[in-house]
């Protein structure tokens, strides 16, 4: 029986994980659950699977759902704000954590996490960018293990022998190619690009997701933030990583050996795939995605990534060549612009602009603890929303 905590579970991460978890009570249990501000939908959460503790956003929201969730689930604990999140991510009854809060937010609970020595499922990108080496010294320090969420690196995941990770050279990988549909603006004449609204760059093609990686996938940083993902979780090089645009989003990303093997792995877009693969590890379970079926969807296509029409994936290997801090900037400085996107104050070309701006005014240094990452994400934010402020 695995005992799993699902941070962010009344997400699209969440949902699909509290999917997986029902469809098999004889091996997955949910040992808590936390939300933000959709507290009434944690209480139906606790009163379907009954964990040991739930976790809200605010002693508001909190005290808002107190005496619902006595009536559904008297024994579930309620704690609420960043150290009911702590508390929850490090919990001793729990053995795995879904680490599926969008965003810094979950920085300090998904290291929590690592910290408690647990299996950590991580789809929270952001706290991986932003920390890079310091978070996977504290998975190493502390006995806990990484399972990519994100599909392509599930995929690679899947692609590449048992640990690998580090160690590509020895393995015969020559490089890893991550795929990306180019998301709903790939061919969009580049002139109608400024005009595009919130709801157009939240109408992903082939993938249903939250908001924040929706509008990452329209100006591809979301790729950008899975290129510095993929260097963290597999010690690959810049030179050992590609990102290939494919359509149909069918293969979730390939392994290239020395050989001239190129291994990748398929599938529906469709995120209980990754969950399951990772909540079940190493064994196999039914994750109720639909069958693929090749015959009907008839051709697989590839193309280049253009670096014009997406700046950001220029970024990303400037970053990776930089020095730590310049991981930070990039994430604070998106998450700044694209809550600025969603709320209508700032243009959808404008979003990478505030990015470029940002990590070009600021001096990039080492990283060496996660409170000098805190500190520098708050200056980096500071800077972004004065960007954003100029740009609008
Ligand atoms: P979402 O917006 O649907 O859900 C976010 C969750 O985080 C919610 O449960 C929300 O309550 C919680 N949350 C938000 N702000 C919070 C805060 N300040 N404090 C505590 N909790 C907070 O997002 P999502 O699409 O499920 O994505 C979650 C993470 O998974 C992101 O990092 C994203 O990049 C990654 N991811 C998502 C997908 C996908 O298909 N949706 C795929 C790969 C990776
Ligand atoms: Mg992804």
């Amino acid at each position: 029986m695995r005992n799993v905590v699902v941070l962010g579970a009344t997400g699209s991460i969440g949902q699909s994980t509290l999917d997986v978890i029902a469809r098999h009570p004889d091996r997955l249990r949910l040992a808590a659950a936390t939300a933000f501000k959709r507290a009434e939908e944690l209480v139906q959460i606790c009163a379907q699977f009954r964990p040991e503790l739930a976790v809200v956003g605010s002693a508001q929201a909190a005290g808002a759902i107190e005496a619902s969730l006595r009536e559904v689930a008297p024994e579930t604990r309620l704690l609420y704000g960043e150290e009911g999140l702590i508390e929850a991510a490090s919990l001793r009854g729990a053995d795995t954590v879904l680490a599926a809060i969008v965003g810094a937010a979950g920085l300090r609970p998904t290291l929590a996490a690592a910290r408690s020595g647990k299996r950590v499922l991580l789809a929270n990108k952001e706290a991986l960018v932003m920390t890079g080496r310091l978070f996977i010294d504290a998975l190493a320090k502390h006995g806990a293990t990484l399972l990519p969420i994100d599909s392509e690196h599930n995929a690679i995941f899947q692609c590449l022998p048992p640990d690998a990770s580090n160690r590509l050279d020895q393995h015969g990988v020559r490089r890893v190619l991550l795929t990306g549909s180019g998301g709903p603006f790939r061919t969009r004449p580049l002139a109608e690009l400024e005009a595009v609204t919130p709801a157009q760059a939240c109408k992903h093609p082939t993938w249903d997701m939250g908001p924040k990686i929706s509008v990452d996938s329209a100006t591809m940083a979301n790729k950008a933030l899975e290129v510095i993902e993929a260097h963290w979780i597999f010690g690959a090089t810049p030179e050992q990583i590609e990102v290939v645009i494919h359509p149909q989003s069918v293969i979730h990303s390939m392994v290239e050996y020395r050989d001239g093997s190129v291994i990748a792995q398929l599938g529906n877009p469709d995120m209980r795939t990754p969950i399951a693969q990772a909540l079940a590890f190493p064994e196999r379970v039914d994750a109720g995605v639909t069958p693929l079926d090749l015959v009907r969807i008839g051709q697989l296509t590839f193309e280049a990534a253009d670096f014009a029409r997406f700046p950001a994936l220029r970024l990303a290997y400037e970053v990776l060549r930089s020095q730590d801090s310049a991981a930070v900037a990039f994430n604070a400085a998106n998450e700044v612009a694209v809550a600025g996107f969603l709320h209508g104050s700032l243009g959808f070309t404008r979003i990478i602009d505030v990015v470029e701006a940002t990590l070009a005014a600021m001096n990039h240094c080492a990283m060496n603890s996660v409170e000098e990452v805190i500190e520098f994400d708050a200056r980096a934010r500071s800077l972004a929303e004065a960007r954003t402020r100029a740009m609008r």
